[in-house]
């Protein structure tokens, strides 16, 4: 057998609101698992590092462990802050080291990136994406993120795409509604986000009939965030995940107003003819987030043997 097949890595998806805990080979194969729900730094990072000591017994040391975090992280190895996540909303958590206690008790590489770069790249690995190199990845739930892989390599420059707060134009049946991001207000979190519909509507989609404007509402923001994915990062396929895309009558919607959005200007059949192939539901359905985790552990160690 390949050596590189009997390898172990450790994942972790460190999400807002649960962390996925996890054990996996390098053929994308989960083989121990746990959750629990995020709750202040010190007892869930805790509960994270007993988890991958227990099944380090199980299954022997570890070829690399992978992160997959909420944002915003700090992604720049220079910086005294790598591995920490940044100034966020969430309680308790600004500037809290993760990688930092990972690291110091395991001696392997420890690959670090948003969930969704991870979710993306997951994706390219094992998901929908395995014949292209430069696709986005977004998930529209409680929050709207997104991750992208240009050349087959996830993206990070100044930080990492903060793709939920670009500023769409407001639908006309929306003008009212404030939205509800702490930053920016209206910023596509703010007024897309499940959170979001149900602050100005008092029900989660899935609740609401087809009849309402939340629908097209709905469909018109996360066809202009297609439409401006793109005109900016041009991937060759657009995916989307999270909660509310739950609701398949939307998918068909957003393709819809995608193309209205970009009104013929970008001339491929991607987008004029083949555009339910282009714009799509994740492969890998609700374990992106767990198999990101892992991809980026797989990374590390790729990384890690060529230094
Ligand atoms: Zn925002």
């Amino acid at each position: 057998m390949d050596k590189t097949e009997t390898r172990i890595f450790g994942a972790v998806e460190a999400g807002g609101t649960k962390f996925v805990c996890a054990v996996g080979n390098a053929q994308g194969e989960i083989l121990a698992q746990t959750r629990f729900p995020t709750r202040e730094p010190d007892s869930t990072l805790k509960a994270m590092l007993d988890f991958l000591r227990e099944q380090r017994e199980n299954f022997g040391p570890y070829a690399a462990l992978g992160i997959g975090s909420f944002g915003p992280i700090e992604l720049d190895f220079a910086s005294p802050r790598y591995g920490h996540i940044r100034r966020t909303p969430k309680s308790g958590w600004s500037d809290t080291d993760i990688v930092g206690p990972i690291a110091r008790e395991f001696s392997c590489p420890v690959g670090f990136d948003t969930d969704v770069n991870g979710a993306a790249l997951a994706e390219h690995i094992w998901g929908c994406a395995r014949d292209i190199d430069d696709l986005v990845y977004i998930t529209v739930g409680t929050g709207i993120g997104g991750g992208a892989i240009v050349h087959g390599k996830t993206i990070a420059g100044l930080m990492h795409p903060e793709i939920g707060h670009v500023f769409p134009r407001r639908h006309a049946l929306d003008a009212n509604f404030k939205g509800i991001c702490p930053f920016h207000d209206d910023c596509l979190e703010g007024l897309a986000s499940g959170t979001a519909i149900i602050a100005r509507t008092g029900f989660p989609l899935n609740e609401l009939a087809i009849s309402h404007p939340q629908w097209e509402i709905e469909a018109d923001y996360l066809g202009q965030l297609c439409a401006q994915l793109v005109l900016t990062i041009s991937p060759r396929r657009i995916i989307i995940g999270g909660g509310v895309m739950g609701q398949t009558r939307l998918l068909p919607m957003i393709r819809e107003q995608t193309r209205q959005w970009l009104r013929g200007y970008i001339d491929r059949r991607e987008i004029s003819t083949a555009i339910s192939d282009y714009i799509v539901l994740p492969g890998l359905g609700a374990r992106a987030g767990v198999l990101g985790a892992l991809a980026l552990a797989m990374c590390a160690a790729t990384q890690a043997s060529k230094a």
